[in-house]
């Protein structure tokens, strides 16, 4: 498999280079060359297969003319070594809970699978790669966790100062070692420009050996497509005759959704998405009024989703050819409020008690309200509500028992640099910390 980039179509690299480089020259992003469509018989069986036989299959579909079939098994093996059960939430809803790994989050899917594709390019001997990552909450501890140790690898965690939760924090900043976390007095969004920054400076690049561990990096999204065939493959199983299948997905940087859009691609039978945005509503905009505006960041309850321009929408675009038109007939959009979470995480609790972190809470309520007769709906649950214990123990008036892998590093030092929102101060301490 070649990747393109989105700036500039004639370009191929091969799955190293998209794997290493992280974001095309000029600040394009990686595309697989082709999405094949997956032959229908595939689909008959995969309700007896496990999540690991599934990202097997596709993986090598996919990536195994560079990597040979017996390493990417490891690799693939090794990613999904923690349940990712479908939960039956009530009526024909389920969750797909995403957050049973090291971090909690989904995010540790695709920080997992792109450390050991990163460990398995490089090259022991020669210079140390450096990945820089920005986070809004959950990447930043997934990739810390991801990468830990890693001989030759340096990691560079980018957060915005005053947002993220404790936990979220402490899962990277706590860590030590090769994890560097640097708090940047700015937005989530300032993080995300200063990394795009840091990847089209030239002067840098000759000097550091840079690679992305965000949602850029394309070798995130392509372990993130397995999970929806899982879906697909436990509702089956299930034995329910789930008939048409709607999943809703809570977005930020629309990494997930452009995943989702992705399999669909390869024929993963998924009849519509619905795009769930919180108060940061850009691609709710787009996808009601056909033009994207990115705007300031508003703060919500669903944090990781408080992204004001979204870095995936450029992927998305790219695979619709530009039409929103045919956009529109996959995916629809919907909009959630902090009141809306608080209520849908009261009302689901004492209705079915089932608890919803804030992310999945917004993706519930719209699979809810939108889901017809006949239809099944799953939606992305995508963190654990113990990792937003303060807002969530605001919400429902009771203590959320917190799983000891969580207690036990808030109480670890934390240790972090503190840079300005500007492009030189992150420069400056690359070629630093890096020399
Ligand atoms: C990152 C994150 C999101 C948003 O996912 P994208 O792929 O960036 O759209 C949603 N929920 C949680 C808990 C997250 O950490």
């Amino acid at each position: 498999m070649q990747f393109y980039s989105t700036n500039d179509k004639n370009t191929r690299v091969s799955l190293r280079e998209a794997t290493m480089s992280g974001m095309a020259p000029g600040g394009g992003l990686f595309m697989p060359s082709v999405l094949p469509v997956i032959p229908r018989a595939f689909f008959n069986n995969i309700g007896d297969m496990t999540i690991k036989d599934i990202s097997y299959v596709i993986a090598n579909i996919l990536l195994s003319d560079e990597i040979d079939s017996s390493e990417l098994k490891e690799i693939v093996n090794g990613t999904f070594d923690f349940d990712i059960p479908l939960c039956h939430v009530e009526g024909r809803l389920y969750a797909l809970e995403l957050f049973h790994g090291p971090t909690m989050a989904f995010k540790d899917v695709g920080a997992r699978f792109l450390a050991r594709l990163i460990g398995h390019f490089c090259d022991k001997d020669s210079e140390p790669v450096n990945v820089l990552v920005a986070t809004s909450g959950d990447s930043g501890g997934a990739v810390a966790a991801g990468f830990h140790n890693i001989p030759g690898i340096n990691v560079f965690v980018l957060y915005p100062a005053g947002i993220l939760s404790k936990v979220q924090r402490a899962q990277f900043a706590a860590v030590g070692d090769n994890i560097h976390a640097i708090e940047v007095n700015g937005s989530f969004d300032d993080c995300q420009s200063m990394v795009k920054k840091a990847f089209t400076d030239v002067d840098l690049r000759q000097q550091v050996n840079l690679t992305s561990a965000n949602s850029i990096n394309i070798m995130r999204l392509i372990p993130q497509m397995f999970y929806y065939f899982h879906a697909y493959a436990r509702l089956l199983h299930s034995g329910s005759h789930p008939g048409e299948i709607v999943c809703a997905v809570p977005c930020g940087n629309l990494g997930n959704m452009t995943a989702g859009l992705m399999a669909k691609r390869m024929g993963l039978p998924i009849k519509r998405f619905i795009a769930v945005n919180n108060a940061n509503d850009v691609f709710f905009d787009y996808l009601e009024t056909g033009s994207f505006t990115p705007k300031n960041i508003v703060k919500t309850l669903a944090s990781a989703m408080d992204v004001g321009n979204p870095s995936n929408f450029t992927r998305i675009l790219d695979l619709y050819n530009g039409s929103h038109s045919q956009l529109a007939a996959d995916v629809i959009p919907y909009r959630c409020s902090d009141r809306e979470i608080s209520d849908t995480i009261v009302d689901t609790f004492c209705a079915d008690g089932y608890l919803l972190d804030p992310h999945g809470a917004t993706a519930f309520k719209a699979l809810k309200d939108n889901l017809q007769t006949g239809e099944t709906g799953f939606f992305l649950a995508t963190a654990h509500p113990s990792k937003f214990s303060e807002k969530i123990n605001d919400i429902t008036g009771s203590k959320i028992k917190i799983p000891d892998q969580i207690e036990k590093l808030t109480e670890l030092k934390q240790r972090y640099t503190k840079i300005s929102a500007l492009y030189p101060a992150l420069k400056n301490f690359l070629l630093e910390t890096t020399r």
